[in-house]
């Protein structure tokens, strides 16, 4: 299939089946905003959860690195969104959270630089920006992507305040409460998920590139002897996390940034990639970066906004001589009771977008193929083949007929699914095949069929989504089968 061919259909089975709508798109939509329908609600929730899950529940078993306790704390939080502005004069994100923007003042298009080269120019035939004779790109000009509000009701420069650009700096600033509150011992992690707001300049490809998103981080605080082997944990961990949650091996990859390429503060970042189907084959897109971020957060937090000098981070002075963005002043370093050691923890950062994981499972799962119907003839079959564990729906009941006592029996069955929490869908209309394919469109694993036999023998028909296997399986056993299946 064509790339863009793929890509289109991928987003118009979203839009037709309830998955991801335009922003306010009635009024024409909005730019680099999007909506999530009725299944894709699901979808991302269970996407949140799965990851929730692996970073906060799943970790009593696991083989950490040499010396490392084989259990640790994993804690979560939920932070606001509107922060103290000098949070992000400390990050860094005031002063360098930029990108470089061209505009054309023939068409008034605006493009990211970097994106010049891969972006389309409004001007017919289509070309690259500045291709056409007419083009008058302007200079590169820094815009900083954080979006700026004002508190209060004087609306003075004051008061100007900033949504965050990323959740990271809400685990930083709470270090000491989390450390003070929950008897937490290094190393530990703390996990958040939650919107993130980027001005981008040229919001596209779908929802991979967003002006408001999701975003699922951890920061992970240890001991700096241990902090490289933690960084290779982390990578690795969270690579499977993507396989065992059904992207294969083909299309994902982990790329280590090289050495010019790593922020100042970083030992090591890697980035995974996912060969989403609007780029050209052999070409990537971040999915998650695994950052190794020493002890530059914390340390600039207490001490102000910090930068290189001869291979050193060191706090950055202004005119006057004195910290340019000054920290909050306090302690914000790790006291061991058991070593009697005192040191500021290095994180390492696993910064995944809970939208691009979301976009990426439904790429992977969608696939076209041709399946026999009722009568044995060969129908095109649109099939989303998601983990059972992120379908939205997990079971679809269906009467084979609306009659003979059929849909009490099948509605019996919803109601006993429904409350053992699973979500399921009760559908009697049209033909048995096409029910089955309007599931099999949504990802639903599982399809159950109440017949003229049940009354006889007591049993239902379950049929596999990717295996088309259909068996009897009795009436009474429904649930746990369900439950077993999608557990395996
Ligand atoms: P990119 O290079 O694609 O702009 P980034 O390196 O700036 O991304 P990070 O700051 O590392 O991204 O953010 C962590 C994660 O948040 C990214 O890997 C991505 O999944 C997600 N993310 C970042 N920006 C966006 C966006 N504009 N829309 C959707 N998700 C995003």
């Amino acid at each position: 299939m064509a790339v863009e061919n793929r890509m289109d259909k991928i987003v118009a089975l979203a839009k037709r089946r309830g998955f991801i709508f335009q922003s306010s798109e009635i009024y024409g939509g909005q730019n680099g905003f999007w909506d999530y329908g009725p299944l894709g609600v699901e979808l991302k929730r269970n996407v949140r959860q799965a990851w929730w899950s692996d970073m906060i529940i799943e970790h009593d078993e696991i083989s950490a690195p040499p010396g490392a306790p084989s259990s640790f704390d994993m804690v979560g939080v939920e932070t606001s969104i509107i922060m103290h502005p000098q949070v992000w004069k400390v990050s860094g994100h005031f002063d360098l959270f930029c990108d470089m923007m061209v505009d054309c003042r023939e068409c008034k298009a605006r493009f990211r630089q970097d994106h010049v080269p891969t972006s389309q120019c409004p001007l017919k035939p289509s070309k690259a920006p500045g291709e056409h004779d007419k083009c008058q790109l302007t200079a590169p000009r820094e815009f900083n992507l954080m979006f700026k509000t004002t508190l209060g009701a004087l609306g003075t420069e004051e008061d100007a305040a900033f949504l965050r650009p990323e959740t990271a700096q809400g685990m930083f600033v709470n270090f000491k409460n989390i450390c003070d509150s929950s008897r937490v011992k290094i190393p530990f992690g703390v996990a958040q998920i939650g919107k993130s707001f980027r001005n981008e300049i040229t919001p596209r490809n779908f929802t991979f590139r967003s002006r408001e998103f999701e975003q699922m981080e951890m920061e992970f605080f240890c001991h700096p002897s241990q902090s490289l082997a933690w960084y290779q944990y982390w990578r690795d961990r969270r690579y499977n996390w993507y396989i065992t949650h059904g992207i294969s091996k083909s299309n994902l990859i982990l790329r280590e940034h090289a050495k010019e390429e790593l922020a100042h503060y970083s030992v090591g970042t890697a980035d995974l990639e996912y060969a989403f189907p609007f780029l050209e084959p052999g070409s990537y897109g971040e999915l998650e970066g695994v950052a190794h971020r020493g002890d530059f957060d914390l340390r600039s937090h207490s001490e102000g906004k910090l930068c290189k000098k001869d291979g050193e981070l060191v706090v950055e002075l202004g005119a006057d001589g004195k910290p340019r963005h000054p920290g909050s002043g306090k302690d914000l370093s790790y006291f061991d009771d058991q070593s009697r050691e005192r040191y500021v923890p290095h994180v390492i950062e696993p910064a995944a977008g809970c939208d691009r994981a979301t976009l990426a499972f439904l790429c992977e799962a969608y696939h076209e193929d041709q399946q026999p119907d009722e009568k044995g003839v060969m129908q095109e079959r649109l099939v989303l083949r998601l983990h059972p564990r992120l379908a939205p729906i997990k079971v679809a009941v269906f009467p084979l007929i609306k009659k003979d006592g059929m849909p009490e029996k099948a509605m019996e069955i919803y109601g006993e699914l429904k409350a053992a929490g699973l979500s399921v869908q009760y559908d009697q209309q049209a033909a048995i095949g096409r029910r089955y394919r309007r599931q099999d469109e949504i990802g639903t694993p599982y399809c159950l069929t109440i017949d003229g036999d049940t009354a006889k023998d007591g049993c239902v028909t379950i049929r596999d989504r990717d295996t088309l296997q259909q068996e009897r399986i009795p009436v009474s056993k429904v649930v746990d089968e369900i439950q077993t299946r999608l557990k395996g």
